[in-house]
């Protein structure tokens, strides 16, 4: 196992790779998805465990967007294969359904250029994960570019936080609330705020370990312009942008998970969803995996929301979701649980966000 006290090397050593894209929050290190020990689900056999579990795929929805992108990024690597083993019969978790509308609001144009290498969040450390139990719960996403690769405005705004917080507690309306775990956390950082609010509410876009500031507190930014650039300040350990979405309050403890706030990459979906304990819980910690349907081909795994209670991670005001697959070539997938008998098939659709709910 790897420990967030680790060096880098050590980790490299004890992931047994020779490439890193990643870095970095408190001694966080993400290894590229080729080389990430990504655990291979155990799965049903074709003859479903009996009784089986109940599971409700809300409907898509449409979405309108605004605003086009040309990626020119690879797209995510989905060659990985593996071994399939049948899982033991399970007891399933007690169920309930409870209908529950989905809305979506990928209000955010993407927070890097359509040129630069990393367009898409780095899967081995979403948002309310821990890298596998290795790191603290992220209460954010990681774009990994080299430095000087341009931030960019996701929407129409002002500029409410911009500075080092070092030495500093520089957050919250009175600019005096610490940003994130702590201070010394994301270096040169920027918090914009939208002009839009969200059910009454204001949403924050925050970008840390910035090696440049392009603006200062008060401006007014347009979408898409450069409010700084890519580094890997503050704790980083090597150069990414930390993006952050915050709902309500400019501080650590109200973040929510960015994919559901960024718009697709163009042609690409999204797929949430909530794995509870049907007693209305989230499961915690657990990994969902993705197959691509036809073959059945393992693609990667992701963790749900880890517990933090430092302070915590949220899920959406409206989904209740613990966990989000980012910016999905279209078509058909199967999401299983691992070690449990949750599974279903899903269709993703361009620029739409689909929603599963295990457990209830
Ligand atoms: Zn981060």
């Amino acid at each position: 196992m790897i420990t967030a006290n680790r060096t880098l090397a050590q980790v490299l050593v004890a992931l047994g790779i020779g490439s890193v894209i990643g870095c970095c929050i408190g001694g966080i290190v993400l290894a590229v998805l080729a080389g990430y020990p990504i655990v291979v689900s155990a799965l049903s056999p074709t003859s479903t465990p009996s009784p089986t579990p109940t599971v409700r795929v809300l409907p898509t929805i449409t979405l309108a967007p605004t605003l086009t992108r040309t990626p020119t990024f690879a797209p995510t690597p989905l060659d990985v294969s593996a071994t399939l083993t049948p899982l033991a019969t399970r007891t399933p978790l007690a169920l309930r359904a409870t209908p529950k509308p989905v809305t979506p609001h990928f209000w955010l144009a993407r927070p890097v250029p359509p040129n630069a290498p990393t367009q898409h969040p780095a899967l081995t450390y979403l948002y309310g994960t821990t890298a596998r139990g290795d790191y603290d719960v992220h209460h954010g996403v990681e774009f990994v570019n080299p430095t000087g690769t341009p931030v960019l405005a996701v929407g129409d705004g002002v500029i409410v936080t911009a500075g080092n917080d070092t030495q500093q507690r520089l957050c919250g309306d009175d600019g005096k609330r610490v940003c994130g775990r702590d201070v010394n956390f994301y270096g040169n950082l920027v918090v914009l705020q939208l002009d839009r609010a969200y059910n009454g509410q204001r949403v924050f876009a925050l970008y840390g370990h910035l090696s440049k500031i392009n603006v200062n507190v008060g401006d007014r930014v347009k979408t898409g312009e450069i409010l700084g650039e890519v580094g890997m300040t503050g704790i980083a350990l090597g150069p990414h942008l930390h993006f952050e979405v915050r709902v309500g309050v400019n501080d650590y403890a109200h973040t929510r998970n960015p994919i559901l706030w960024l718009v697709p990459l163009n042609g690409r979906g999204v797929l949430a969803g909530r794995l509870s304990d049907g007693k209305g819980n989230l499961q915690r910690g657990a990994i969902v995996n993705l197959y691509r349907a036809e073959p059945e081909t393992f693609l990667y795994g992701i963790e749900t929301y880890s517990r933090d209670d430092a302070p915590p991670v949220n899920s959406d005001d409206e989904f209740g979701e613990n966990f989000a697959f980012p910016d999905l070539v279209p078509g058909d997938y199967i999401v299983r649980v691992h070690n449990q008998p949750y599974a279903t098939r899903v269709t993703v659709e361009a620029g739409k966000l689909t929603f599963i709910e295990f457990g209830q």
